[in-house]
């Protein structure tokens, strides 16, 4: 697996050889990092290790993991290709130069002016999670007199190991349709017969976090079994098949995670075999990772204002960001280790908790770190953060949003400005007293 550019010098932390205290006076803290190196060999090793002779492969990078146009642009730059799920997803994607061959459009609930967008646009493929989105395209590629390619969105309902909020694939998920609903067989019928409709194959998406390959190998025996299921049914011959992501990483030590390398040659291999065996006609392969490509690259900076004691439980680190930017542990108990980047060759001695500066008790970002002794203007990072957290940013209490800063051979490049306070008022209008 690729390593984190992090290096030590004189008990400062070096991120992609720019120390974090110069990032610090550079753009304030709360401070997204990334390590840029590492983002890169992420996506290339994604690359290298999902391939096949039999068939095509498409990495879809899921952007709602972390989007912005620099991001975007990097992507774009190394060939990936790119999940969205909305239309200010797809506007950024378009807006950053990304080939709009390779984005895919993905979501519950696409509305009617979002699948016109995406149509409009020739976006590579709509994935469709319900028959009223179907009917929607069906009226607007006649209207555009376009031929739409699809996928399906099948719920193969796999019961991962994961939080139940990032589960997506239970018997009563809200995404995609169940393979044992009627349904399901009726809308595949319409999607065959309809001629501005180009029915290239079917999808599934189990979950986030992800700690066990045998759940896609699972995943892969249902998906492909019912694709085969309904070609036989119909004398119809599908091109594609897309898995999903969901991969999990290691974002705290001694996660259970995948271990991509060899996950990817193995799941591979899996997929190759049972195309194989059910004699299947699949020109095209997709995986959609988001946090696996995001998450590791990533980290979080704050500076500390205060540890106050308090009656029972263990004293509280104050830092200067919280639950806006990144609400994961508050929504569901993400866990997370964190370090004093200014004191790495300290032992850590002692246990605390990192709360927020946000005024909700929940805005506890880490439960029980253990740390060396800390004191006010020390920089806690938080690493393994690159995921979920400036992509979920909200502006309660009228927080800015930090700075995102990528750093590689020993330069940085800031991606994201950090928010005025005029950036906070920017669609407010003034009461004039009416
Ligand atoms: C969120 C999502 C992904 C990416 O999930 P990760 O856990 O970030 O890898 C991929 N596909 C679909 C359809 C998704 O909704």
């Amino acid at each position: 697996m690729p390593e984190k550019n992090f290096e030590v010098k004189d008990g400062l932390l070096y991120i992609g050889g720019v120390s974090v205290k110069k990032l610090k006076e550079k753009y304030k803290t709360p401070l997204y990092i990334y390590d840029q190196k590492l983002l890169k060999d992420t996506v290339k090793l994604f690359i290298d290790k999902f391939k096949s002779e039999m068939f095509e492969t498409e990495i879809v990078y899921a952007s709602k993991s972390f989007s912005n146009l620099y991001v975007l642009g990097l992507m774009n730059s190394l060939k990936t290709h790119l999940d969205v799920v909305s239309i200010g997803e797809l506007y950024s994607a378009i807006k950053a130069g990304f080939n709009t061959k390779n984005i895919h459009f993905h979501g519950n609930n696409k509305l009617y002016e979002e699948l016109e967008y995406a149509i409009k646009n020739n976006v590579g493929s709509i994935i469709i999670d319900n028959p009223s989105e179907y009917e929607r395209i069906s009226e607007i590629s006649k209207k555009e007199n376009k031929k739409v390619n699809v996928l399906l969105r099948i719920n193969p309902q796999i019961n991962t190991d994961t939080h139940k909020y990032i589960q997506t694939s239970n018997a009563d998920s809200k995404f995609g349709m169940h393979v044992l609903l009627d349904e399901t067989n009726i809308l595949i019928k319409k999607l065959i017969e309809d001629e501005n409709i180009n029915f290239e194959g079917l999808h599934a998406h189990i979950g986030s976090q992800v700690s066990k390959g045998e759940f896609y190998f699972e995943e892969a025996d249902i998906l492909l079994n019912y694709l085969k299921s309904v070609e036989e049914k119909y004398n119809y011959k599908f091109t594609k098949v897309n898995f999903g992501g969901g991969f999990g990483v290691e974002q705290k030590k001694n996660d259970k995670y995948l271990n991509l390398e060899t996950f990817l040659t193995d799941f591979i291999k899996y997929i190759e075999n049972k195309i194989k065996e059910l004699n299947l006609n699949i020109k095209s392969v997709a995986i959609e990772p988001g946090r696996s490509i995001s998450n590791q690259s990533g980290n979080m900076l704050y500076s500390v204002g205060y540890v106050k004691e308090t009656l029972e439980g263990l004293p509280i680190i104050f830092v200067d960001g919280g639950m806006s930017d990144n609400i994961r542990p508050a929504l569901y108990d993400a866990k997370y280790d964190a370090f004093l980047a200014n004191k790495m060759n300290e032992e850590s001695t002692e246990h605390f908790r990192v709360a927020g500066k946000l005024c909700e008790s929940g805005d506890i970002l880490i439960k029980d770190t253990k740390l060396p002794k800390v004191k006010i203007n020390d920089l806690l990072l938080i690493p393994s953060t690159g995921s979920y957290t400036f992509s979920m940013h909200s502006r309660y209490n009228r927080i800015q949003r930090p700075a995102v800063v990528f750093v590689e051979d020993s330069k940085d490049y800031l991606a994201v400005k950090r928010e005025s306070l005029d950036d906070i008022l920017i669609n407010d209008n003034y009461y004039k007293g009416e």
